[in-house]
């Protein structure tokens, strides 16, 4: 995959082309991703490598995981810039 240098070298539209509604990956997640808000900028870059589409937006622009289609790959917080996401060992 060709390596990003800003933010504007990605796409507008989130990696995943087909909606995380058609089939639930949760149930084999180990870790979850847990967001810092103080720490988030909004820059979208983990909605857009999501490849399970899961990650929408609260009301005021800030991620949300859907955790019922999260399977816990953490490609959100690896390409996440300011660290904000966090890999959480399920319980
Ligand atoms: S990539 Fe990180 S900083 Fe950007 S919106 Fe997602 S959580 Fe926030
Ligand atoms: S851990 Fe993977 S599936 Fe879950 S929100 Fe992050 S990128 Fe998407």
């Amino acid at each position: 995959m060709k390596q990003y240098e800003v933010e504007e070298d990605l796409p507008e539209a989130p990696i995943a082309t087909t909606p995380s509604d058609v089939i639930h990956t949760a149930s084999w997640r180990t870790f979850r991703p847990v967001i810092d808000l103080k720490l988030c900028t909004k820059c979208n870059v983990c909605w857009k490598f999501c490849p399970d589409d899961a990650i929408g937006f609260d009301g005021v622009g800030f991620p949300v995981i859907r955790l019922d289609y999260c399977k816990g790959c953490a490609i959100c917080a690896e390409e996440c810039k300011p660290k904000a996401i966090a890999m959480v060992k399920e319980e």
